[in-house]
């Protein structure tokens, strides 16, 4: 061979003896093969085999059965992110004329999605109560082939009574998805419950450190395994096994920074609901939380994510307070090591609008819990106070 090919053309070498604790970054557009044969026979390797970067890689498939298995499920397929991994679930299943429900405490682009997108295609939607539990039975309809859940509801941190809406649906065979951003699979299983669908933002937990962005969706059925991979082979949607290699990194202190996390989150939420008045503070550890006994019934644990009311004499103090955080970072992607503050303007529309006005969603990440609470502690003052705190200069 010539220069210029030895340029290109790489030597073997050997692998023999080389056991490395980390999952290799194998990176690929193409994938060759042996024989003109082995090529025209590629469409026959199966959902395991390899025929182009896009649909799999070694790196990628590591990481899906790695959820695979913390999910208790037979696949999983990995999407670019959350808000992807929900949407291909809806593709994947949803014709024109069938429609979805979804509940009011969605992720809340899963309602723009449904509004904006499938609806001008002929594909209904209905914003459920996510407190229905059962009686989610009068809703379903024969247009209906999907129900979506998210336990606990965005921001306002309801548990589903997730058992009822998925008896519900199946005596009806509508298929059911569940978004387990929130728990992940440690503190809660999806596909143990019933469900037919779990979806995560890797991008929160998993990913870990706020630096990529990708989403899982795991299955029992090997048939809507295939649908997915159908919609995503079409569409044209894989991820990056650079990204995949992030995700791997992160999901090996998951189970420790989730419990750091959750404890200190659990322990503030008590602190200060004790000290604002009460219904104020949303965790579904505390009893008044809505849903708490499903939470209790169905999950192991809770993440470090839960939420607080501003009420209105309140509003005004908050941004500085905000702002004058010196550990908290202002930002709405959760999840990560660094805590978050994130003000929340939320609005119902099938079910009370409890909490109208602001919510501030509060992330505790891992920095020294100390550091934390000075930060929260003249938030919850200015919240307890019941009537504005007038500054004198
Ligand atoms: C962040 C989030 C998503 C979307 O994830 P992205 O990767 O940012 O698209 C979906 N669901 C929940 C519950 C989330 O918190």
């Amino acid at each position: 061979m010539r220069d210029k090919t030895l340029c290109v053309k790489r030597p073997q070498v050997s692998h023999e003896g080389f056991a490395s604790l980390a999952t290799p970054t194998y990176r690929a557009s193409t994938i060759v093969f042996d024989s003109a044969e082995a090529y025209a026979k590629r469409s026959q390797r199966g959902p395991d085999g390899y025929t182009y970067g896009l649909h799999g890689t070694p790196t990628s498939r590591t990481l899906e059965a790695s959820i695979t298995a913390l999910e208790q499920g037979e696949r999983t397929v990995l999407v670019p992110s959350g808000q992807a991994a929900i949407t291909v679930v809806f593709l994947s299943i949803l014709l024109p004329g069938d429609s979805v429900l979804i509940p009011d405490t969605a992720y809340p682009p899963v309602a723009g999605f449904c509004e904006n997108y499938l609806k001008p295609r002929g594909i209904g939607y209905r914003i459920y109560d996510p407190m229905i539990g059962g009686a989610i039975a009068e809703l379903i309809d024969e247009s209906v082939k999907l129900i979506w859940t998210e336990s606990p509801g965005s921001t306002t941190m309801e548990i589903q009574d997730i058992p009822a809406i998925v008896s519900a649906a199946k005596a009806r065979g509508v298929l059911t998805g569940c978004d387990n951003t929130w728990a992940t699979p440690l503190y809660f299983k999806p596909l143990a419950h019933g469900l037919d669908f779990s979806s995560m933002a890797l991008t929160k937990y998993v990913g870990g450190h706020s630096d990529l962005l990708m989403g899982s969706i795991a299955v029992k059925d090997t048939d809507l395994h295939r649908r997915l991979k159908d919609t995503m082979r079409m569409i044209g949607i894989g991820v990056s096994p650079d990204d995949c290699a992030l995700a791997l990194r992160g999901m090996e202190t998951m189970g420790v920074r989730l419990a750091h996390s959750g404890q200190v989150a659990t322990s503030f939420a008590r602190r200060m609901a004790g000290l604002v008045p009460s219904g104020l503070v949303l965790h579904p550890a505390l009893p008044d939380c809505a849903g708490h006994e499903f939470w209790k019934r169905d999950f192991t644990g809770s993440s470090g994510v839960f939420s607080i009311v501003i009420p209105p004499h309140a509003e005004d103090t908050i941004p500085d307070l905000l702002t004058a955080a010196k550990i908290f970072s202002i930002g709405a992607s959760w999840g990560g090591t660094h805590s978050l503050l994130a003000p929340m303007t939320i609005t119902r529309k099938a079910s009370d609008d409890a909490h109208p006005g602001t919510i501030l969603r509060i992330s505790i990440g891992l920095e020294d819990e100390n550091d934390l609470w000075a930060d929260l502690h003249p938030i919850v003052a200015s919240i307890a106070a019941r009537e504005p705190i007038v500054r004198t200069a």
